[in-house]
């Protein structure tokens, strides 16, 4: 397809176009599954840099892709310009409010290392890559959900720069409707240039994980559905299968576990001892502040390429978690290198802020990840993974925080039709049909 090629001339920043030495690399998103192929790359340095860029998409008729590191890339952005914006990269700390602005190319793991030494803790994810800001905008589920509900609801204000150009904060009292969507559906009105977070006080921060043979997986995740968890307790489960290939280090290649990860805020963990831990080969939970959380799972670092399924559960009886472990330890199964499923309840069942995503009386949070090897074809490789959910279709309820939702699919798959209705009538009000919004 011949692309449009904007005059971006006026932009300070680093702009690259597809006959441009380095495009390739540059147009590249984390996740390898997808080839990027946008009409520019552009090294936002300033928001008048992002105006220029808004501009000139509207000028040669094409959209504006903002995107952080691409984890969440999903499509080649053909007919778009790309925007990165790593140079917005400031995180003020208000200790005395536990609050925090920070930045649309600030990553989890920067903020967590900023925090370290301090009692305050953000609503970030497992992996210390991802940025906040996109974690945010499109829900967010994090270490510290069943406190502060999806971490979308810690957002206090955006910094947004509108599609007219104009630049500044809009909070619940500016503008309700457009906070909903910000809170959910973030990336399709405009471009967020930081946002303003609260910080939850977690003096006795506690966490780790305990790792058991995978053949006590459903014993263990059982004894866990059945414990009294206090609200200030946060527990995933994964069951994992490991594939025999090289490039993979010796101590986890081709080998299967189950493990249970566990944060407390308030360091009693009694709820997991005797009967979650009892069968454990290896159990360590330690105090540690919010720096502690990029290790409590091991989230890949490196580009990959993968796809994976979610759902939303309202219960999980024993057959469930029988029949999803048989799966996973079935030949068909194995494609799936985690299983993993996080509990939900406390605050995310009273949301206090407007968001378009709403999770409130689901349990379980249940996601599985297939890498993809070089060849696969994906569509094959989700199809084989679905037979999850058809298994626990009896216990599925529609819905899932946008971060979630697979490259096939958009946002009505995670949010109700009045929730689509107001995210589209808000595009329209600020003119946002410049921003790219595939997933609408
Ligand atoms: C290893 C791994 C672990 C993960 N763990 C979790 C987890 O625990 N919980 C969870 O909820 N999710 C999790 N995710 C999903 C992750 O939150 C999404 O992939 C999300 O997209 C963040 O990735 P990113 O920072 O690279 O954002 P990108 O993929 O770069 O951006 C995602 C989208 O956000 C929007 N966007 C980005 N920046 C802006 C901006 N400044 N203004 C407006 N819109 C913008 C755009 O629409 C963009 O397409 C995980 C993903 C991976 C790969």
């Amino acid at each position: 397809m011949t692309q449009v090629t904007p005059d971006l001339s006026s932009v300070a920043g680093r702009v690259l176009l597809p006959a441009d030495p380095g495009y390739d690399e540059h147009s590249q998103a984390h996740q390898l599954a997808v080839r990027q192929r946008p009409a520019a790359v552009v090294d936002a340095t300033s928001v008048d840099d992002l105006r220029a860029v808004l501009a000139a998409a509207r000028a040669s008729g094409l959209t504006v892709a903002t995107q952080a590191l691409g984890h969440g890339a999903s499509e080649d952005l053909e007919g778009s310009i790309l925007v990165r914006l790593g140079a917005f990269d400031r995180i003020e700390v208000d200790e005395a409010a536990a609050t925090a602005v920070v930045g649309a190319g600030v990553t989890a793991g920067a903020l967590t290392t900023r925090l370290a030494g301090t009692d305050l803790v953000p609503a970030v994810g497992t992996s210390p890559d991802v940025s906040l800001v996109p974690l945010v905008l499109a829900g967010g589920h994090g270490w510290i959900a069943r406190q502060v509900g999806l971490s979308a609801q810690t957002v206090r204000r955006v910094e947004l720069l509108r599609p007219d150009g104009e630049h500044g904060w809009v909070d619940d009292t500016s503008d309700p409707d457009l906070m909903r969507v910000l809170r959910g559906a973030g990336g399709v009105v405009g471009i967020v240039t930081a946002v303003e977070v609260d910080l939850l006080r977690a003096p006795a921060l506690t966490g780790g994980t305990a790792t058991f043979p995978a053949e006590a997986g459903a014993a263990t995740w059982r004894a866990l559905r059945d414990a009294p968890l206090p609200d200030s307790l946060n527990v995933f489960v994964s069951s994992v299968r490991m594939p025999d290939v090289p490039f993979l280090p010796e101590e986890v290649r081709g080998r299967d576990w189950f493990a249970v990860q566990a944060l407390s805020v308030d360091g009693d963990l009694s709820a997991l001892d005797p009967g979650v831990t009892a069968g454990a080969t290896a159990s360590a939970f330690a105090p540690m502040d919010a720096s502690g959380i990029a290790g409590l799972t091991n989230d890949p670092r490196e580009p990959g390429a993968s796809t994976g399924v979610s759902a939303l559960l309202t219960e999980l009886p024993d057959e469930a978690i029988e029949q999803l472990l048989a799966w996973h330890a079935s030949d068909a199964g194995r494609a799936a290198v985690l299983l993993g499923a996080r509990r939900l309840g406390g605050a995310l069942d009273d949301p206090r802020r407007g968001s378009v995503v709403d999770v409130s009386g689901a349990r379980w949070l249940l996601s599985i990840i297939a890498p993809l090897p070089p060849g696969a074809d994906p569509v094959a490789v989700r199809g084989a993974v679905s037979h999850a959910l058809e298994i626990l279709r009896p216990w599925t309820v529609p819905g899932l925080p946008p971060t979630f939702l697979g490259s096939h699919q958009g946002l009505a798959d995670a949010v109700s039709a009045e929730a689509i209705d107001l995210i589209r009538s808000t595009r329209a009000r600020l003119g946002a049909d410049v921003i790219r919004a595939t997933r609408l």
